[in-house]
């Protein structure tokens, strides 16, 4: 029942027959009353038009139109049968998910219109005359439900077809969860709904979902003959929802939905749609699908209220406003075009920039330092690039054809006609700043000057140049061809149209670009500096770290602070916990550790040997002869409270670990780092894949609440040191009452920075 969802947009394209890429925001599209219009033709047909520009979504209004015209098409004598279509070359995107927010917001159920009986059954599939979907561009949500309610469904080529309402928190809410696996079998259905996995047309029609894929022109006009046809007895006038000849007995049924169980119960931790979506089919496959339509109605009606809806729905509009910035994307400024982009260093970051933008057809000039170096970058890039193949996220053809997109250099004479370059070299201040200054001189005046440092001011880089407004962070993560999110970190004296030209690269390459502040660390490395700092002191406080890890990985964060150190190897470690400890001293936790392990001959993933045991081919194994090299390091800096462990809960220990991250991410809303607090929320789950389902990081924190939150950090700080010291920010937002999430006061700092 949902439009516009954010990972199905990512596959959507321009050009004929496919859709048009949308990120603005819903309301400030939604230009144009939605509306439902009805054509009758000489033939009796009814032509019913949804129209709700961009996507025709279903609006509320929309149904009340569809029971209008439905209503007349079925008196009037002249009409024999109808073809439901959407405006603008799409079907529709699916239900208005405004209308969830506002459910969310008000606590108000009721306003969710009943369409499952009164629409999909009543007016469409068991209406006196035959319907025929006429589909294009997408059919999503209860897009396709309407669709799936019509006695046959006609495409245009590549048309996008999915019931991604899981990704929403809820479930097919109009008759999907029924007619699906009734028309495709019940193994693909459960993979396309459980798994939000839209298909084609093409695919469609392969599996019974599609009648026929006619050429875009010729889609009304097929549809009619086939509604005509219909009518005629010409071809069958199927409803799905009587059909089972799909389905399999009852006990090939119960196997399939027992192991899809289990399947979820590991691929979806903590949220309730995806067992609740198997319910709902199994009773309809058992008890027949008018129950099952019943029982979908009122679980969808549950589960809209449920945390992990209010999280993912809050996530999806955090998304959408992240290409709001004030200043930048609201004064008129177009972005310019970015042909050809220099890259400038072929290591780890370098390589994954490089393969990003190829893969998005724009060209790249690699610099590297010597031929041997730069061949290993190339390698690198292919190797990505064929890792996509072979994982068949790519076409081998779309993948030679990136390829070609790269050139190798060792000096600069390839960057006179360079749009942008991105330096990403070695974290070297000296080093960058000389970079700098040479780009200056070797590429155009209007070139965009970016970095990709992780730590290092901008302003420190840019320091022997006068280019201040050409100057930008373009702040990738690892690996960068496969991580969504980049921060675009501007500088108080970046220009708007920089600003704006290097988010449109990054939604160009299917980014999602959040612009932040310059600071150490910018917006999500720094909120999250004090993750593995925390579990280094409940470590030290006697806290067994696979305990620790277990629960920050049930609490659903891919990997507990533990791993996550050992995959990025302990050279990164010792580096960041330099830089944020001279930026913040006062709150920076040390321990001789990772200095131990090292000796130790320890390196995490990179030598196989780290807190974890790591074997190819298998999953890291906790490793217990780590456990003595703890015992020293705990010896050493001897802070258990009387020499003994500490005793805490589970719930304690991951409030431990995360309220320090919610204290830090406090400060940098404090300091403007970011726009708006929601902006925090997607950079966290984009960037340090926070769990989605819990909202963001500021999300979470506001359903815990910042008076808690300051509480029991005031309490550790006491019994543990300043580590724990609540923020300002916390503190005035715990005593007065006011949601974390609030706009910011701004403070001088936050002025200076926005
Ligand atoms: P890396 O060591 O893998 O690669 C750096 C490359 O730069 C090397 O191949 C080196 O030969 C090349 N180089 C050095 N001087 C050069 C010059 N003058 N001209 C051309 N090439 C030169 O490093 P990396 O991990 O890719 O990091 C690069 C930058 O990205 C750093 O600023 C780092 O802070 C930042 N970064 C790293 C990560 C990460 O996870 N590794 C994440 C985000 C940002």
């Amino acid at each position: 029942m949902l439009s516009e969802f954010p990972d199905i947009k990512g596959r959507e394209k321009s050009g004929k027959g496919v859709v048009e890429c949308d990120t603005k925001p819903k309301h400030a599209l939604n230009i144009g009353q939605p509306r439902v219009i009805m054509e009758v033709g000489d033939d009796g047909v009814a032509v019913i038009t949804i129209s709700n520009p961009p996507v025709n979504a279903l609006a509320l209004t929309i149904f009340d139109g569809l029971k209008e015209k439905y209503a007349e098409a079925m008196r009037r004598d002249d009409v024999k049968a109808v073809v439901l279509t959407g405006d603008a070359g799409k079907f529709s995107g699916g239900f208005d998910i405004n209308v969830f927010e506002r459910v969310h917001r008000t606590g108000d159920g009721s306003i969710l219109p009943e369409t499952s009986i009164s629409v999909a059954v009543n007016v469409i599939e068991d209406g006196k005359k035959p319907t025929v979907a006429a589909l294009q561009g997408l059919a999503l949500g209860g897009g396709l439900e309407l669709a799936l309610a019509a006695h046959a469904r006609i495409a245009a080529p590549n048309t996008l077809l999915g019931l991604p309402e899981l990704t929403l928190g809820v479930i097919p809410g109009s008759g999907g969860t029924q007619r699906l696996p009734r028309l495709i079998g019940l193994p693909k259905a459960l993979e396309l709904m459980l798994f939000s996995k839209p298909i084609t047309s093409e695919e469609g029609n392969d599996l019974g979902l599609v009648d026929a894929v006619v050429p875009s022109d010729e889609l009304i006009k097929a549809s009619r003959q086939w509604a005509l046809d219909i009518i005629e007895r010409r071809k069958p006038w199927i409803r799905s929802l009587h059909r089972i000849d799909k389905l399999g007995s009852v006990p090939e049924v119960v196997d399939i939905i027992k192991t899809a169980r289990q399947q979820a119960k590991q691929s979806f931790k903590n949220v309730p749609q995806h067992q609740a979506c198997l319910d709902v089919i199994e009773e309809g496959i058992i008890h027949g699908g008018y129950h099952g339509i019943l029982k979908e109605s009122s679980v969808f009606k549950d589960l809209i209220f449920t945390d992990a809806s209010k999280g993912l729905v809050h996530a999806f509009f955090s998304q959408r406003a992240t290409s709001k910035v004030p200043n930048v994307s609201d004064i008129g400024l177009k972005p310019r075009k970015i042909l050809k982009v220099a890259i400038i260093g072929g290591g780890l970051m370098g390589s994954g920039i490089a393969t990003a933008l190829i893969l998005s057809d724009i060209y790249v000039i690699l610099k590297e330092i010597n031929s041997e170096y730069l061949l290993k970058g190339i390698k690198a890039i292919e190797g990505n690039v064929r890792g996509l193949v072979s994982r068949k996220k790519l076409p081998k053809g779309k993948a030679e054809k990136a390829l070609l997109m790269v050139k190798g250099t060792l000096d600069y004479s390839d960057f006179k006609d360079v749009d942008m370059v991105i330096e990403a070299v070695v974290e070297n201040i000296p080093l960058k700043q000389k970079i700098f200054a040479d780009i200056e001189k070797a590429c155009p005046p209007h070139c965009i000057l970016a970095s990709n440092t992780s730590t290092i001011d901008l302003n420190v880089i840019g320091e022997k140049t006068k280019s201040q407004d050409r100057i930008i962070g373009a702040h990738f993560f690892s690996p960068a061809h496969m991580m969504p999110l980049l921060e675009v970190v501007r500088t108080e004296e970046t220009s708007a149209q920089v600003i704006l030209d290097l988010m449109n690269v990054g939604k160009i390459i299917k980014k999602v670009p959040v612009v932040v502040g310059n600071c150490t660390g910018f917006a999500v490395n720094r909120a999250f500096f004090p993750y593995s700092q925390s579990a280094h002191l409940l470590l030290h406080l006697g806290v067994d770290l696979f305990r620790i890890d277990q629960l920050i990985s049930n609490f659903g964060l891919p990997l507990g602070p533990f791993q996550l150190q050992d995959v990025a190897g302990y050279g990164v470690v010792v580096a960041t916990t330099e830089i944020f400890r001279t930026s913040f001293p006062d709150r920076t936790f040390q321990s001789p550790l990772v200095g131990l392990l090292l000796k130790n001959g320890r390196n995490g993933k990179n030598n196989g040997k780290g807190y974890y045991i790591f074997e190819k081919g298998s999953k890291p194994k906790p490793d217990p002869s780590v456990l003595p090299i703890i015992e020293e390091s705990r010896r050493t800096i001897n802070i258990m409270p009387g020499g003994k462990p500490i005793s805490v809960t589970d719930e304690e220990i991951i409030q431990m670990i995360l309220f320090p991250v919610v204290n830090e991410a406090c400060r940098v809303l404090d300091e403007g780092v970011v726009v708006r607090a929601s902006d925090l929320d997607t950079a966290s789950i984009l960037g340090m894949s926070f769990p989605s389902y819990r909202g963001g990081i500021i999300f979470w924190a506001d359903t815990i609440g910042a008076d808690i939150i300051y509480k029991s950090l005031q309490k550790w700080s006491e019994l543990y040191g300043n580590f724990f010291r609540p923020s300002r920010y916390l503190e005035e937002r715990a005593t007065r009452g006011i949601p974390l999430s609030a706009p910011a006061a701004t403070s001088p700092a936050a002025k200076a920075r926005l």
